[in-house]
């Protein structure tokens, strides 16, 4: 599943393809995505596209009349392509570029979305609610700490919860709770401001270190093949129960929290 960094890495890629292009025609293959593909998307032909944002982990490609949205969703992808190239079995939404490029999205399990907000004031309903960005100064050991007053909630379902903060998906807790030394089951309201400030360093730290990672895989963007945005990532405790801690040596544990592979050490996490 596409994560913050992968999104990012996305945005980052397509933005040079696409910023300041106008759009000659949008293709949708097939509306039905986790929901479906609204008419009005159409409203985008003609335009100019002025700028690629992300929130959380939609991407917003920005017009002057309003924004496409576009969530990669469980299995997502996004490329440039040069026109003519046939679409293939899961090739679901065009976006053809007067400079002759196509940007394509290939979705096989069809949980991603293409979504239009019109006008652009206005923020579509899918982004409210939503907690501050995590490599964002808003979201600090001062906010995370006053958030966590009174809470029961385990630290891990916590750092996961989108109202908290956005994009801190399984993978990243993981290693962000083991880097900072927290037992993932700990209540949020019982952990110390000195101990939930290492915690947003690390959150901050493991995103930065995953989206740099990523971005030396931008110029498969150009690939007709593969699956561009997803890499390989150097990873200390995610998928490795069993496996020494990387820093006692002991095998590392792994239990399920909120249903979600969650793998620690019972020493080295308090
Ligand atoms: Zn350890």
């Amino acid at each position: 599943m596409p994560e913050l960094p992968e999104v990012e890495v996305s945005r980052m890629g397509i933005t040079p393809h696409v910023v300041g292009q106008t759009v000659t025609r949008i293709i949708v293959r097939n509306p039905k995505l986790r929901w479906p593909v609204p008419e009005a998307i159409c409203q985008i032909e003609g335009q100019v596209i002025r700028r690629v944002s992300r929130r959380a982990k939609y991407l917003l490609l920005e017009t002057d009349i309003g924004y496409a949205i576009v969530h990669l969703g469980m299995s997502g992808s996004l490329r440039i392509l040069p026109s003519g190239i046939p679409a293939e079995k899961h090739d679901h939404v065009d976006l053809v570029l007067a400079s002759g490029e196509v940007l394509r999205y290939n979705d096989p399990r069809r949980f991603g979305a293409w979504l239009w907000q019109q006008p652009p004031e206005e923020m579509h309903q899918v982004l409210g609610k939503l907690g501050p960005e995590p490599l964002d100064a808003a979201f600090s050991a001062d906010y995370l700490f006053e958030k966590a007053q009174g809470k029961r909630t385990a630290i891990k379902q916590f750092i996961m919860d989108n109202q908290v903060v956005v994009g801190v998906g399984n993978i990243y807790a993981n290693e962000s709770l083991f880097s900072a030394g927290i037992h993932p089951k700990r209540a949020a309201g019982q952990i110390s401001r000195a101990r939930l400030a290492a915690l947003v360093d690390q959150i901050k730290a493991v995103l930065a270190f995953a989206i740099e990672q990523g971005g030396t895989t931008l110029k498969d963007f150009k690939n007709a093949e593969g699956k561009p945005g997803y890499f390989a990532q150097e990873l200390l405790v995610y998928g490795k129960a069993g496996q020494p801690c990387p820093r006692c040596d002991k095998p590392l544990s792994e239990m399920k929290i909120g249903q979600r592979s969650t793998v620690y050490c019972t020493d080295c996490q308090t």
